[in-house]
């Protein structure tokens, strides 16, 4: 049977050929791109509820119960309150491989909440948090992106599973570390991820492996001129401390950075300080170089405690790995962004990101419509770090950026957190939770593409396999 037809195709002649028309899009793809335009009302919903609750990390309580709800009422097997955090959860729908994961971020930061206007302005609700790198807009896309794909197994009698996680407090780098470590990602076989920003593209960057560490030092209290030579300084411990990083920071590579603030120096100058803290970061290109630089902070936290005769103790709250890029899946999600189109930005969202450039004296440039082209070579790495990084290591994983804010607007800030409330960012959404199920629905149908993304992670990870950065048993800094 076979034989015969690649013999009628062979007897047909070149020149008769008809021109190719442009491939159709497959049926399991054009169903889930339906799907998400069906959910689009759904979707700018959850993005607006969100920004009303801009939880902070952590203490995400109402926004993780209304996606983990939405994400029950349609069906999927709800875990909650995963790897000791109360508003992490993982949502599960369909049997067997592959299994296919969607993350989910949905935490604000911390004073820099603001009205959905282009200028500076309080919250008339009084909340003082903000969205200010759109965690909003990335909770419902992914939501958007997990329940297209969802309904897409059923409608197409596909086989596989869907995972789509609640991962909570992204901005201080705790949810996926601590998810990762407990397992919670063990047994995919790739995840989607996505994220706001001020480019369409998708992301080509590394960012930073990082360690978050305090120490803090135990002195003894005394008057401060009665009798100091009774007191041992807690505060001059953190001095010598600091005092010594900044001499540190000369002999490591550029790539290396170290912040830290003094969180507490003591109360009032009268009294020797009994207790003083420092917060430190400390990142680098890689996990091995930030390990290193972190082995150089831990003596010199042991060598000021020594000279001041203080004593000391390290926490290491949290750290992660930098992102393991997957140049296949990377290629999957580049040609379904080009598929589906950079967010279709209209007059008002233009007009409202001029007006905030306009503010904040920058060029009115509007926000971008433009899809960046995907370079061959990693992009050099920016100032950062994410904890999906720890997702990547794990399994292949790829992440999409859609502008959500104005070029050159400030990130972190109010302002962003101004432009992910307005009514229309949630466009962002639609096209990622597209992107996102598009990308999904390759893995699901396209075996080679799915094993060419393992075969690379595989080939990447050789011979370090993954190493939790934080210790065995540490519990999640809780509020
Ligand atoms: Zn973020």
């Amino acid at each position: 049977m076979r034989l015969a037809s690649i013999l009628i195709l062979a007897a047909v002649p070149v020149s008769a050929a008809p021109v190719k028309p442009k491939p159709a899009l497959p049926k399991a793809k054009a169903a889930a791109l339906a799907e998400v335009d069906a959910m689009a009302p759904e979707i700018a919903r959850m993005a607006a509820e969100l920004w009303t609750h801009s939880e902070t990390a952590l203490k995400e309580g109402r926004s993780s119960a209304l996606l983990a709800g939405i994400l029950e009422k349609e069906g999927f097997t709800l875990e909650r309150g995963v790897a000791g955090m109360p508003t992490a959860f993982v949502a599960t729908f369909g049997t067997g491989r592959p299994v296919i994961g969607v993350l989910a971020e949905f935490d604000a930061l911390p004073g820099i909440g603001n009205a959905a206007v282009p200028r500076l302005e309080p919250r008339q609700d009084g909340v003082k948090d903000g969205h200010g790198c759109g965690h909003n807009l990335f909770g419902a896309g992914s939501l958007g992106a997990g329940i297209a794909l969802k309904r897409v197994l059923l409608s197409q009698g596909l086989r596989g599973t869907i995972k789509v996680f609640g991962t909570p407090a992204e901005e201080t780098l705790v949810g996926k570390t601590y998810m990762a470590r407990d397992g919670v990602f063990d047994g995919l076989d790739a995840a989607l991820d996505w994220h706001p920003g001020t480019e369409n593209k998708v992301s080509n960057d590394t960012g930073q492996a990082n360690n978050n560490f305090t120490v803090e030092f135990f002195g003894k209290a005394a008057h401060g001129a009665f009798d100091p030579w009774n007191g041992r300084s807690a505060l001059d411990a953190v001095e010598a401390m600091t005092h010594a990083v900044n001499m540190m920071r000369e002999h490591v590579p550029p790539s290396a950075r170290v912040h830290y603030v003094v969180s507490s120096g003591g109360d009032v100058p009268n009294v020797v300080p009994a207790y003083a803290r420092a917060w430190f970061f400390v990142r680098d290109s890689d996990r091995a170089s930030t390990e290193q630089h972190y082995e150089w902070l831990l003596q010199i936290a042991a060598a000021a405690a020594q000279a001041t005769q203080t004593t000391h103790k390290v926490t290491l709250t949290t750290g992660v790995h930098e992102y393991q890029l997957n140049r296949p899946l990377q290629e999957a999600m580049k040609r379904n962004l080009d598929l589906v189109g950079a967010p279709a930005w209209g007059e008002e969202e233009q007009r409202f990101a001029r007006e905030m450039q306009a503010f904040l004296k920058r060029p009115e440039k509007g926000i971008s419509t433009v899809i960046e082209p995907l370079a061959a070579e990693p992009e050099p790495v920016e100032g950062g770090s994410t904890d999906a990084a720890e997702v990547s290591y794990l399994t292949p994983t790829a992440c999409l950026n859609l502008a959500t804010a104005g070029i050159g607007l400030p990130w972190h800030s109010w302002s962003a957190a101004a432009s992910h409330g307005l009514p229309g960012a949630s466009k962002a959404s639609v096209v990622a939770a597209k992107v996102m199920a598009a990308t999904g629905v390759d893995l699901l149908t396209d075996p080679a593409l799915l094993s060419s993304a393992q075969a690379f992670l595989k080939k990447k990870t050789e011979g370090r396999p993954y190493r939790s950065p934080i210790p065995e048993g540490q519990k999640p800094p809780l509020p």
